[in-house]
């Protein structure tokens, strides 16, 4: 039994044509597989825009969120009617869109009389974007013939009580998922379901965090036993560097599970490696595809002990970052001075992008968002105070606009001399590094430059280190 799991991101239902083209993926699909089973997104933009209405909504704003039930309201009904020929599915549908926006109305309504939005309410709120285009897509199915069913994740996904960051509770879901599809999938019916949405044991919805469908398709992956999972997004793969600004950038035909954990934790948006790990543990072929052109064969996502090409395959960046530099003569040779430095940070909820000490021990710098930073510098100020004064730390400081490039390849791990090649772009260019850290994992390099080098410094490597790699 060759089972397939699907999901679809916003760009790929984002509009009629858009949707179109997922359903006739789908169809296609459905011949090829005994079991198909499909995950969508919300529209691209709707989750944005249900949060800025609820988030105005708490602000005492009783105007906005109302506009944004018109703006998607108008969208989901032009879609509706663009799609759907027959009078008596489009007004169905109508009425369901009408039905779940106003929900998000209504409690947007009552978020602005609390004058707060808790977390379980932005879930209820942000879960209305997928719940509208399952039903979309699977009637856009159903009218072509399929037998397909549109699915709440609600009835499949247990997860913790961690709302807008919700864990799936695996013991319960691999029960749950089998028993409320099987029976369809062994039909030959395809569920539709919700991506991004969980519920708690006790029935409160929740979500998996921003982008949770990826791990949505990952998690039903996991319970059916799927035999590959396929991406479908809005680029034909993943690229070697962001094509708005490198036009010559390439879609890599492969990449092991940490060369792209490695993509997604420095800024290339790509699958989230929290969301692929079910996939990872159970070695499931994955496929990142474009919906717009089905017939490019896409990224194949791999296992990680392949065959190492000795190349790096591709350069991403983080932005709107900031270096902070803990120094100090009377460092040296001081026991707890990281770990005092570090628990200083995670007091505020911060979390650390890159860290590089120099084996001087005379200082330790490390890299977060610039939105974080005064804070950060006053905990460390707080938790060294002694040293401080003793002047066994000179000072805390930070250097702003900065960003991280990074480098990301397996070949790194085996290959010598491919640094020396990432430093020699840079230094055609003149580009100054401010400092460097290679992963541990040694498949990604990254490099904390001048904010206003950023473009530059990814075009050379990409020219002179991917391309003529
Ligand atoms: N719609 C959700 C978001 O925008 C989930 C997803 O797209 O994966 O975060
Ligand atoms: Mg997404």
């Amino acid at each position: 039994m060759a089972t397939l799991v699907m999901k679809f991101g916003g760009t790929s239902v984002g509009n009629a044509d858009a949707l179109g083209k997922a359903a006739n993926i789908v169809l296609e699909q459905a011949h090829a597989w005994d079991r198909l089973a499909v995950v969508v997104s919300a529209m691209s933009g709707v989750t944005d825009a249900l949060i800025q209405g609820a988030r105005t909504a708490a602000s005492g704003d009783g105007q906005t969120y109302q506009a944004i039930f018109s703006e998607l309201q108008a969208r989901h009904q032009h879609a509706v009617n663009e799609l759907f020929s027959s009078e008596g599915d489009r007004s169905d549908l109508l009425v369901t869109v009408d039905q779940i926006l106003g929900e998000f109305a209504t409690l947007c309504h009552s978020v602005y009389v609390l004058g707060e939005v808790t977390p379980r309410a932005m879930d209820a709120i942000t879960s209305i974007g997928e719940r509208i285009i399952a039903r979309i897509l699977a009637s856009l199915l159903h009218q072509s013939g399929k037998g397909c069913r549109a699915v709440d994740a609600t009835e499949l996904i247990v997860t913790d009580a961690k709302f807008q960051n919700a864990a799936p509770r695996m013991d319960i879901t691999r029960k749950r998922v089998p028993d409320r599809l099987l029976p369809m999938l062994n039909d030959g019916v395809i569920p539709v379901v919700t991506g991004f949405i969980g519920v708690t044991e006790e029935g409160v919805t929740t979500t998996l965090g921003r982008g949770g469908s990826d791990y949505t398709a990952a998690i039903l992956s996991d319970c059916l036993d799927a035999d590959e999972v396929w991406i479908w997004t809005d680029v034909d793969g993943v690229m070697t560097a962001d094509p708005n600004l490198v036009p010559d950038a390439r879609v890599i035909p492969v990449l092991s599970y940490s060369e792209v954990s490695e993509m997604a934790y420095f800024g290339a948006k790509v699958l989230h490696p929290k969301t692929i790990r079910p996939i990872i543990e159970r070695g499931t072929p994955l496929w990142v595809k474009n919906t717009f052109h089905p017939a490019s064969p896409g990224t194949r996502i791999v296992l990680d002990p392949q065959p190492v090409d000795g190349k790096i395959k591709a350069v991403t960046a983080i932005r709107g970052l900031s270096m902070v530099t803990v120094e100090g003569r009377g460092m040296l040779g001081v026991p707890g001075i990281a770990a005092r430095t570090f628990s200083a940070v995670a007091s505020q909820g911060v979390s650390v992008l890159m860290i590089s000490q120099a084996s001087s021990e005379q200082s330790i710098c490390f890299v977060i968002p610039s939105s974080t930073v005064a804070s950060i510098i006053q905990a460390i100020e707080e938790e060294m105070a002694l040293e401080l004064t003793r002047m066994d730390i000179d000072r805390v400081w930070s250097l702003d606009d900065v960003v991280i490039v990074t480098a990301v390849g397996a070949g790194l791990r085996s290959t010598p001399g491919i640094d020396a090649l990432i430093f020699g772009a840079l230094g055609h260019a003149n580009i100054n590094v401010i400092a460097i850290a290679q992963g541990s994992s040694e498949c990604s390099l990254s490099l904390v430059l001048s904010a206003e080098d950023a473009a530059q410094a990814i075009k050379e490597i990409h020219q002179e280190v991917i391309l003529s790699g």
